[in-house]
C-alpha cells in the first residue's frame, strides 16, 4: 500500500464508517424498518471492525484472546435487554407522551432539518452523559459499577458493551429524559441513539486510525485509549461519550501525541466471569476508585 493511500484510509475510515452506518439507518427509517436496519448496520460495523482490527491494529498485543469474550457479549446482551425493558416500561406508563405534551413538547425545533435536530439532541444528552461518566469515576459508589468497564485489559470493538447494567441505566437516566422533556420527535431519539451506538463501537475499536481536528469535536479511539489508561493524568480525562465540548469546557480534555500504554485495566480485583462481575459492586470490600487506586501507582 503506498503512503498516500495509507494516509487517506487512516484519516477517512472513521468518518466513512460513521456516515455509512448513519446513512443505512436513515434509509431503514424511510422504508419503515428503522430498528431492523439499524441492527443490521450495527452488526455490519462489528464485522467490518473485526477484520479491520486484524488488518491495521493499533495495538497488536490486544488482538489475542483475553478470556473475556463471553463476559463481554453477556454484558452487551444484558444491557440491550435492560434498555428495551426501560423503553417498554416508559411507553406503557406513557411517560414520554406525558413529558412531550404537558411539559415542553412545543419547545423542540421540529422545523429544523433533521440532521440539525440530531446534532442538537447529541449536544443536549452529552451534558448528562458527561456528568454520569465523570461521577462514575469520582464517586466511589458509582466507580464500583463503572470498574467493570475499565477492568478490560485490552480495547476492541468487542468490549464496547461491557458495562455493568447499573452503570448503563445510570447514564441513560441522566441523559435521555431531556429529549423527552423537550418533546424531541421519535426519529431524533432513534438517530441520537444510533449515533451513540456507532460512535461507542468506533471509540473502542483497536484500529490504527488518525484524527485531525475531528478529535476536538467527537470522541475518537485515540482519545478513549487515554481514558482507559491506568495513569491518573490520562485516565481521569476524556469523559465525553459522543462529543468533547464538555471536556474542553471543564478542563478534562486530554489529547497528547504520546502513545498511551497498552497495559490498561484497573488496580483492584474483578472476577473473570459475567455473573461474578455483576455481583462484584455489591460485595463488601474497601472501596477504591480510580483516583484512589491511581494515587498509589
Ligand atoms: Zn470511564
Ligand atoms: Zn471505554
Amino acid at each position: 500500500m503506498n503512503n498516500a493511500l495509507k494516509t487517506i484510509i487512516s484519516y477517512g475510515l472513521w468518518p466513512a464508517l460513521l456516515a455509512g452506518c448513519l446513512a443505512v439507518t436513515v434509509f431503514g427509517m424511510h422504508i419503515g424498518h428503522g430498528i431492523l436496519v439499524f441492527n443490521i448496520a450495527y452488526l455490519s460495523l462489528a464485522v467490518t471492525l473485526f477484520f479491520t482490527e486484524r488488518l491495521m491494529p493499533f495495538e497488536k498485543s490486544w488482538l489475542g484472546n483475553d478470556g473475556q469474550l463471553m463476559a463481554d457479549l453477556s454484558h452487551t446482551a444484558f444491557n440491550k435487554g435492560a434498555v428495551q425493558v426501560l423503553i417498554a416500561v416508559g411507553a406503557a406508563f406513557g411517560i414520554a407522551e406525558a413529558f412531550a405534551s404537558d411539559v415542553g413538547g412545543h419547545l423542540w425545533p421540529t422545523h429544523w432539518p433533521l440532521a440539525f435536530q440530531v446534532v442538537l439532541g447529541l449536544v443536549m444528552i452529552e451534558i448528562g452523559l458527561y456528568a454520569a461518566h465523570r461521577l462514575a469515576h469520582e464517586w466511589p459508589l458509582l466507580w464500583r459499577f463503572h470498574a467493570v468497564h475499565h477492568s478490560s485489559k485490552r480495547l476492541s470493538f468487542i468490549n464496547t458493551g461491557r458495562f455493568h447494567v447499573v452503570d448503563t441505566v445510570a447514564s441513560i437516566a441522566l441523559s435521555q429524559p431531556i429529549l423527552f422533556l423537550f418533546g424531541a420527535p421519535i426519529e431524533v431519539f432513534q438517530l441520537v441513539s444510533a449515533t451513540t451506538a456507532f460512535i461507542g463501537m468506533l471509540t473502542h475499536c483497536n484500529v490504527d486510525m488518525k484524527f485531525g481536528w475531528i478529535a476536538y469535536i467527537v470522541n475518537t479511539p485515540t482519545l478513549h485509549r487515554f481514558h482507559h489508561s491506568k495513569k491518573l493524568v490520562e485516565g481521569n480525562t476524556n469523559y465525553g461519550e459522543n462529543l468533547m465540548f464538555m471536556d474542553l469546557l471543564l478542563g478534562t480534555y486530554y489529547n497528547k501525541p504520546n502513545r498511551p500504554s497498552a497495559n490498561i485495566g484497573i488496580n483492584e480485583p474483578m472476577p473473570d466471569n459475567f455473573l461474578g462481575q455483576i455481583a462484584q459492586p455489591f460485595r463488601r470490600r474497601p472501596v477504591q476508585n480510580q483516583n484512589l487506586s491511581e494515587g498509589s501507582v
